[in-house]
């Protein structure tokens, strides 16, 4: 019986966080979106005694932060070669080597805010699909271990002893990584931000941005107002109308996700021993891992799909992968969007004077975005722009941005139909 709620939300230990805001109010800072990049931002703004009040539309962690797949990575998706190619050699290779600690941060905070979100760090394994997705691993691996990075390369029988799955013929661990419970670790840094004297409001729309002179923001909600002088925009994929050019500089992708019900002894015997977290080198990319219940989560790129179709697509793919299985009773399965940008780096703007926002993170986002917002409060503490790990840049708009996210759902919605092709 599986509901459409997902397993973070049914999972969690670390409590919601945050009222609706009740009246109108100032601060230094409004963080628009309590996800991970808002809630870093206002962590560390509260911190240094900066006034800072989150305005989230729904409630912490109902953006990406409280749906992804919880694998706290090192760096990015694209190869490091990449981000020198796109940003320069320097500024490329610095971007990598900050997002490279991004997991120590990430699980530093657990550790210092004792949050109760599951961390694992036993590392993440990339898996390869096929003989192109192994050459992708071998080049990653001569990129990352020229730049120092401890990762190793496993052949087919080492990767099969490792997850347990059929199907992979080599994988490339990467023990700077771990896992978490995303929605709690999200929870979690609210409780910490409030903690260090941040104002945390939920069921908060920022529906409208003025300026205000002779310097600042008026934020309007339905239950008030909230005036700044600084003002950043953490909405990411669930960036609205509230600035329009945000949304024109991303793709929305559609990831699912299945959850089972807790596996038995016997049954995890062989899966994940290490409790690595994994994904694979497919287009239509594939992840699973298990929580610590032993609930074996399966995610793909896609929406979700009506008269249970993805869970056809779960079933065989548990046969194809783990075919000692048998059938699971999938619990929970549930949706979230990541934001593609064009080029696939996360981008930090000045929107304009005090406004700013950092996002685009495309796929990556729980150690980038808690990394990003750290900077982001060293930046309007400092106004020091060099603390910022990003060029300063403007949104630009993406080509044929529907275009492009209807593409990427029909190549799902095939590769889930005729799984053997993909
Ligand atoms: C299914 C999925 C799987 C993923 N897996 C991984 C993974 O395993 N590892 C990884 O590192 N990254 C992963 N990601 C990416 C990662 O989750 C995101 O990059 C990250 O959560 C972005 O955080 P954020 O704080 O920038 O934005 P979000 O968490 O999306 O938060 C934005 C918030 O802004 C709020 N908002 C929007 N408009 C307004 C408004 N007008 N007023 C008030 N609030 C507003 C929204 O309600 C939302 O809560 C995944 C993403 C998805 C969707």
């Amino acid at each position: 019986m599986q509901q459409a709620e997902s397993l973070w939300s049914a999972s969690a230990v670390e409590a919601a966080v945050g009222d609706p805001l009740q009246e109108s109010m100032s601060a230094d800072v409004v963080v628009v979106g309590g996800g991970f990049t808002g809630l870093s931002t206002a962590l560390h703004l509260a911190r240094q005694g900066v006034s800072v009040i989150v305005l989230e539309a729904q409630e912490i962690g109902h953006g990406g932060s409280g749906r992804n797949v919880g694998l706290a990575n090192a760096g990015l998706w694209m190869e490091p070669d990449q981000m020198a190619s796109k940003l320069g050699e320097g500024p490329g290779e610095r971007l990598y080597h900050e997002l490279a600690q991004a997991p120590d941060l990430v699980f530093s905070l657990i550790e210092q805010h004792q949050i109760a979100c599951e961390p694992v760090r036993n590392g993440t394994l990339h898996l390869a699909h096929s003989g192109m997705g192994e050459r992708e691993l071998q080049r990653r691996w001569r990129q990352l271990n020229a730049r120092g990075a401890p990762v190793t390369l496993l052949d087919r029988a080492q990767t099969r002893k490792r997850t347990g799955a059929e199907g992979y013929q080599a994988a490339l661990f990467d023990p700077r990584a771990g896992t978490i419970q995303p929605l709690a670790y999200a929870r979690g840094l609210a409780r910490a931000a409030q903690e260090a004297g941040a104002i945390i409001a939920t069921q908060t729309p920022v529906t409208a941005l003025d300026r205000q002179a002779p310097s600042g923001w008026l934020l309007h909600t339905p239950s008030g107002t909230v005036a700044a002088a600084q003002v950043v925009l953490a909405t990411n994929a669930y960036s609205g109308p509230l600035y329009p050019s945000l949304v024109q500089s991303f793709v929305p992708i559609n990831f699912f996700q299945y959850a089972s019900e807790p596996l038995s002894e016997t049954q995890l015997a062989r899966i994940l021993p290490g409790r690595e977290g994994t994904w694979d080198t497919r287009s239509i990319m594939n992840a699973f891992r298990l929580d610590q219940q032993g609930r074996f989560i399966l995610g793909s790129m896609g929406d979700l799909l009506p008269a249970d179709r993805l869970a056809d697509w779960a079933d065989n793919w548990i046969t194809r992968s783990y075919p000692e299985l048998g059938r699971l009773s999938w619990q929970h399965r549930w949706v979230g969007q990541i934001a593609f940008s064009q080029d696939h780096l996360p981008h930090f703007h000045e929107l304009a004077s005090g406004l700013y926002s950092c996002m685009g993170y495309s796929g990556r986002g729980i150690g980038p975005g808690t990394w990003m917002g750290r900077a982001l409060a060293q930046y309007l503490c400092t106004g020091d722009t060099t603390v910022m790990p990003l060029p300063v840049t403007q949104p630009s708009r993406v080509p044929l941005r529907d275009l492009q996210a209807a593409f990427y759902e029909v190549a799902a919605r095939t590769a889930h139909r005729f799984p053997r092709l993909s």
